[in-house]
């Protein structure tokens, strides 16, 4: 049976209806914790997120909120507050693509992308941080993305979101590490789902030649590393970066 790291913890995973999300919630489930199941517009998805969980004896919720809405992230936070009395691990994983050359994004695409990848993690963090302070530990993971590292043609609004939130990561790690709380980002390389799914078979063809170990993620290899970081066996990490990409990154 697998060793339960996550006992009686508390975690919030946003977008975890679908892909990355979803798993991470699978297995942080799977290791103890209470889930709740932040989603957007896919409420059949959500709650079939928190099917499986139940049906595998574990214990979840969906709760619906645009995380790029600073309102509604309160809202959210005080009624998981309200009802589950802590939060112990929060993820932010929510996030979009609106891809294109920089002379053609959009105003329009580029605040969108902004708004959900970075402020929205900055919405969470910020409501969610005097609950993690009060309690004196907490884990926050943001999943970030190899773009934000390296860069990536076509996705400057992509890239500067994701580069945002390590420089969000690294900055709340910072104010956060004397109160016990660890906050580290997870930079995934080309994960197979939705998301990536609307790529052709050439340019997925082209990425796996730029990837060192030769074949796109599983969404369960980002899940693994974020179990690692929201348990106590990352108690002495906070303010990295872990780039999960085969190599990309090398
Ligand atoms: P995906 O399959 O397209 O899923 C995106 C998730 O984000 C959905 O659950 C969606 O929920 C949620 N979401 C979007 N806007 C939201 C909002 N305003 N409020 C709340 N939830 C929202 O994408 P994915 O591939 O799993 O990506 C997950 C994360 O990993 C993203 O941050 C992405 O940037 C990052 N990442 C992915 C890859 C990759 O290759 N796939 C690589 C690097 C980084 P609803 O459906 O309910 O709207």
């Amino acid at each position: 049976m697998a060793e339960k790291k996550l006992e009686g913890k508390i975690a919030l995973v946003t977008g975890a209806g679908r892909g990355i999300g979803k798993a991470i919630a699978l297995e942080l489930a799977a290791s103890g914790a209470t889930v709740i199941v932040n989603y957007n517009g896919s409420q059949q998805a959500a709650q079939e997120t928190v099917d499986t969980i139940t049906a595998a004896g574990g214990s979840a919720k969906a709760i619906q909120c645009n995380v790029s809405d600073f309102a509604a992230c309160q809202e959210m936070v005080q009624n998981v507050i309200k009802e589950f009395g802590r939060v112990d691990i929060l993820v932010n994983n929510a996030g979009v693509t609106r891809d294109g050359l920089i002379m053609r994004i959009s105003e329009e695409d580029y605040d969108k992308v902004l708004d959900t990848n970075l402020k929205g993690a900055f919405n969470t963090i910020r409501h969610l941080s005097k609950y993690f302070i009060k309690q004196r530990s907490g884990k926050i993971i943001n999943i970030a993305s190899v773009s934000g590292v390296m860069g990536n043609a076509g996705q400057a609004n992509y890239s500067a979101s994701k580069a945002g939130l390590i420089g969000l990561t690294k900055s709340v790690a910072r104010e956060l590490a004397s109160r016990g709380i660890n906050v580290n980002a997870v930079a995934p390389g080309f994960v197979d789902t939705d998301m990536t799914q609307a790529m052709g078979d050439k340019a997925k063809e082209q990425i796996a030649g730029m990837i060192p170990l030769g074949h796109m993620g599983k969404t369960e290899d980002i899940a693994k590393t974020v179990l690692f970081l929201a348990s106590s066996d990352a108690d002495y990490i906070t303010g990295q970066v872990l780039c999960v990409d085969g190599g990309m990154c090398i």
